[in-house]
């Protein structure tokens, strides 16, 4: 039995901080993507998750948005890199680490990236839609960036999760 790890929400500091190249692909390692895998099916809308989320500061994260797009597969990224983006979009983020807001951005719509599996192989992937979208926000937290810092203007495109239900 292992406890499952807990989300760290700002501003514990750790979520400003690098996250670094894995270099060993072995069983902590394993560990630490199955951890995630708990903590991110936990949360009812989460679809994405980077180890610094919870305290582990390796370039490590999953994306996995078959809940919102049916047979989509699970990511498993490990040292993503980005090598193309394509098409500027809107983009309305949740966090799992900001609870209590949403925020109005600017993502890729398109990208390529280049990562490695957990067999050390290299990989490269096109993702579209959300899951480009989720992946850049992942690989964010890998820089210690939140989605509120690309956020143009703080008063107008940051909401609290709350102001929706009272304006209701
Ligand atoms: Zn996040």
């Amino acid at each position: 039995m292992s406890v499952l790890p807990s989300i760290r929400v700002f501003p514990d500091p750790v979520l400003r901080q690098k996250s670094i190249e894995v270099t060993h692909f072995d069983e902590t390692l394993n560990r630490l993507i199955k951890g995630l895998s708990k903590v991110m099916e936990s949360q009812r809308h989460g679809i994405g998750i980077a180890a610094a989320q919870i305290g582990v500061l390796k370039r490590v994260a999953l994306v996995d948005i078959s809940s919102r797009v049916p047979g989509a597969k699970r990511l498993i990224l490990i040292n993503p890199a980005i090598l193309d983006a394509k098409r500027e979009r809107n983009s309305r983020e949740g966090c799992m680490s900001l609870p209590d807001y949403t925020g109005s951005l600017i993502r890729y719509d398109e990208i390529v990236i280049r990562y490695q599996d957990m067999s050390r192989r290299t990989q490269t992937y096109k993702a579209e839609g959300l899951e480009a979208i989720c992946i850049q926000h992942e690989m964010d937290h890998m820089s210690g960036v939140l989605f509120f810092d690309r956020v143009s203007h703080l008063k107008r495109d940051l909401i609290p999760r709350a102001w929706r239900r009272q304006a209701n």
